[in-house]
């Protein structure tokens, strides 16, 4: 690990990767390298737990290539000198902001969408300009491989490097030192990933989980609400970060969603016998959310293969906040029904929970939609939809509190790995005496008048 980090930072300290150039052979290199492999990225995500080709590149491969193609069209402007003005107190002078590369860097992705979570931050890394070491989860043990492999065989080691592994190796990488640390994953393992960084004052992005809530309110479209979310919520057997992980419905129409919902699942027909339902990535997994669901709530679905890793989509009613289903993030394919009688009793609960990665409001009423998006502190989220924000590059993406810190896609990936590097750049023609001794009442009562901001 010494060798890999001490490998890159030489290289990084040839400057090459600061030429703009250098950046768009690179991004342009990595957009061809997946493309020409992509038949070899579907069949490992398909290997590590059944994801199939449309729905890995539609939620992977389409927003690594968006965010690659953005970078490439505006990695010039993101990288360029600005131009601030200058005060008075120290005119005349230029003002200017260099934006620079932090150095050499270390992406650690999660499983759940290998792909896109792992390259998507090495993209915002190359823009720039920095050097990447990049640890995939073991847990997607064939996306990893082929990751591996891909970078190994077409980028230099000195630039971008992936290191296979689990919590040894992770734990062995967060030794070293790094300029920036990129983690995707847990709450509780952005902990660890912290603490390590705060022994070198690392910065770190943290890109973390936790329960994002969706409040259906009386006044919603409720067929739409219900396609929609219902979709968001299966999508990769739930086990998305961002997917909604419990339901806030008005006590009015609660019973009326959980038919609809019903109805809409059957109609997706996500059963053991679709191929595009994935399986639950490990048997740890498959126990945990045994755990958590509790049969004598169940309102649809249920059903649990074991052997297969699969889990039916299934729907809970008569919920409580103190059910197991409610203590911890879900992250798997079982949806929490609860109803509210006062928005506001609702908001008050939620807003006692850790701060949630996404809140999801579907209604028609802009006083329910102002009261939700004002009151709940949450990292992002959409109204009358769920998940699909995560596709808008120009939202930045990333939580807040337990949920994460920092965010990426687009501007803001780039902005990540960036430091803004300010100048004040003087003549030498000029210099008033004010601030030199002696210090005499005439020089302050300039000084006083030059220096209100
Ligand atoms: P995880 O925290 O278990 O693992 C993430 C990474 O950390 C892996 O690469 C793993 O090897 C490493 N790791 C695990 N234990 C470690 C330890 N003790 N020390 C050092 N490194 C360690 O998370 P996961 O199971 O891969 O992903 C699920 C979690 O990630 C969920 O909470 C989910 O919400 C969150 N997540 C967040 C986002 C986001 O963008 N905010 C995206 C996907 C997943």
């Amino acid at each position: 690990m010494n060798q890999i980090v001490a490998n890159q930072r030489q290289f990084f300290n040839t400057h090459a990767t600061k030429n703009f150039n250098f950046r768009l052979k690179q991004l342009k290199k990595l957009d061809n390298v997946l493309k020409a492999n992509e038949q070899a990225l579907y069949d490992a995500i398909y290997k590590d737990f059944k994801k199939s080709s449309f729905e890995t590149f539609t939620s992977e491969l389409a927003l690594v290539y968006h965010d690659i193609k953005d970078a490439r069209r505006h990695l010039k402007s993101w990288g360029k000198v600005k131009r601030v003005g200058t005060n008075f107190l120290n005119s005349p002078a230029k003002s200017y902001i260099i934006p620079e590369p932090l150095g050499v860097c270390l992406v650690i992705g999660a499983w759940n969408y290998p792909y896109q979570l792992t390259i998507a931050p090495v993209v915002a890394a190359i823009a720039a300009g920095n050097t990447v070491v990049i640890k995939p989860s073991e847990l997607s043990a064939k996306t990893s491989a082929i990751m591996a492999k891909l970078i190994s065989q077409n980028f230099d080691a000195n630039f971008l490097k992936v290191v296979e592994g689990g919590v040894a190796e992770t734990t062995a990488l967060l030794k070293q030192k790094f300029d920036k640390i990129f983690f995707t994953g847990s709450t509780q393992v952005g902990k660890i990933v912290y603490q390590a960084a705060a022994k070198n004052l690392t910065p770190v992005t943290l890109e973390l989980g936790g329960k994002s809530p969706a409040f259906i309110t009386k006044n919603c479209n409720l067929k739409m609400t219900v396609k929609r979310l219902i979709w968001a919520k299966f999508l990769n057997a739930g086990q998305t970060c961002i997917a909604p992980d419990y339901i806030l419905v008005h006590n009015d129409i609660s019973q009326k969603f959980l038919e609809l919902a019903k109805a809409e699942i059957l109609k997706e027909q996500f059963s053991f016998k679709n191929d595009n339902y994935v399986q639950i990535i490990n048997d740890r997994n498959v126990e945990r959310l045994k755990k958590i669901l509790d049969p004598e709530k169940v309102y649809f679905g249920g059903k649990i293969d074991v052997e297969n890793r699969y889990i039916e989509p299934t729907l809970l009613h008569n919920v409580t906040f103190e059910d197991a289903v409610m203590q911890e993030e879900i992250f798997g394919p079982i949806l929490p029904v609860m109803s509210y009688v006062s928005l506001e009793d609702a908001v008050n609960k939620v807003n006692s929970l850790p701060k949630p990665l996404s809140c999801y409001v579907f209604t028609n009423n802009s006083e329910d939609k102002n009261d939700i998006l004002s009151k709940i502190s949450f990292g992002g989220g959409a109204v009358n939809d769920a998940v699909m924000h995560i596709t808008n590059t120009k939202l930045p993406f990333g939580g807040v509190g337990p949920s994460g810190m920092g965010n990426y896609h687009g501007e803001s990936g780039f902005k990540c790995f960036t430091h803004y590097k300010s100048i004040l750049d003087k003549p030498t023609w000029l210099e008033l005496p004010l601030k030199y001794y002696p210090h005499t009442p005439f020089k302050l009562k300039w000084i006083s008048r030059f220096m209100k901001f």
